[in-house]
């Protein structure tokens, strides 16, 4: 098997970017708490150094991260689409955080970001960059691209963070670990985690602003989901949540409103691997979750033109809910003993 590197050019990414006249921090599309924290985290850090970077995403983030200081300062493709585009023209510095390939961006975006002049540099812990980054921190070991992001404050000896900042890197580092629960492989996150309590952020009431901020309509579809959709196969080794266009809109679907779901599925005793599907933006969404050895970002890969790590991955398929499923369950059955074996083992 190919090896999954490690690189970690703090002083190299450093260096490009703070000469940077025109820094831009771009995150990934359908964007999650690790994308925005981390780059929001960059983004305040950076003006600690007197810079000014520009934040752009494609989609809007779920309402649980709105409220992240400095949020309202990114340009969104699909609100000022036209500015988004001249500030990748203007920009002379690129930095992609928490994802590894253009596409990931989004489509639109992606494009935009293929023709730039910029230099490009990477900040993300999902193997097998691109190769078209000038300086890379690239750490799939890390359970968090907020991680990296802190550990570059750190080779610039910022000790004490500023609140916004170490407030943004915590977002990503919970929210990446599943609050600290997903095993990590050594104590960096409960480390930088203290550390980031000691430069003074209220982790209770960030807790609280994440998790505890649910409208009515998204608690009643996670209600559905689980009493409704959830199915488990192969000795229930698996399970499966899938959600149509119209019980998505059933429920008043914002985005973020099934983040977390995949978990619940695979929390269920002895399953080793779930994968939750939705139909939304005319293409089903796939998200794979799974337990220790059994790899889902290859599923992902080969089957379904996505990607991502071990134990979280993601994908796309471009026919109808129903076919995908009836592919879901064909391309599973070639891993159902493995999936029992792993069950009975455990
Ligand atoms: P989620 O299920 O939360 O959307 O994604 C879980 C993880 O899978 C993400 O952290 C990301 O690493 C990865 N992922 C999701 N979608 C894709 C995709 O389309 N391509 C790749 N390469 N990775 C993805
Ligand atoms: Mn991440």
């Amino acid at each position: 098997m190919e090896k999954i590197q490690e690189i970690y050019q703090y002083q190299e990414v450093l260096e490009i970017l703070l000469k940077a006249k025109h820094p831009i921090i771009s995150t990934h599309a359908n964007p999650d708490g690790d994308t925005i924290g981390s780059a929001l985290g960059l983004y305040h850090f950076l003006k600690t150094q007197n810079i000014e970077a520009q934040l752009i995403g494609q989609d809007l983030a779920p309402s649980f991260l709105q409220w992240l200081p400095g949020y309202t300062d990114f340009i969104l493709w699909d609100k000022q689409g036209r500015k988004l585009k001249k500030a990748v023209q203007q920009a002379d510095v690129i930095v992609h955080v928490d994802y590894n390939t253009f596409h990931r961006a989004g489509t639109e975006v992606a494009k935009l970001l293929e023709s730039a002049s910029a230099t490009h540099l990477i900040i993300d812990h999902h193997p097998y960059p691109d190769e078209v980054f000038a300086a890379k921190i690239s750490a799939p070991s890390a359970c968090a691209t907020a991680q990296l992001v802190y550990e570059l404050t750190q080779a610039h000896h910022a000790h004490i963070l500023p609140q916004k900042v170490a407030t943004a890197l915590y977002v990503g580092l919970m929210t990446d670990t599943g609050s600290f629960s997903f095993g990590m492989t050594d104590e960096q996150p409960y480390m930088i985690a203290a550390a980031l309590v000691k430069s003074g952020i209220d982790d209770r009431w960030i807790h609280q602003q994440v998790y505890n901020n649910n409208s009515l309509h998204r608690l009643q579809l996670t209600g559905y989901a689980l009493s409704s959709k959830l199915q488990v196969f192969a000795e229930d080794s698996w399970a499966m949540i899938s959600l149509s266009k119209a019980e998505l809109k059933q429920y008043h679907y914002r985005p973020g409103d099934t983040e977390g779901l995949v978990n619940q599925a695979l929390s269920v005793k002895g399953v080793q691997m779930a994968v939750l599907l939705t139909e939304q933006n005319g293409m089903i969404r796939l998200s794979f979750r799974s337990q220790g050895d059994f790899a889902v970002n290859t599923i992902a890969g080969k089957h379904f033109n996505g990607g991502g790590h071990r134990n979280a991955a993601g994908g796309r398929s471009y026919t109808t809910l129903d076919k995908t499923i009836a592919q879901l369950k064909e391309h599973i059955q070639a891993y159902e003993a493995e999936l029992i074996r792993l069950k009975n083992s455990c």
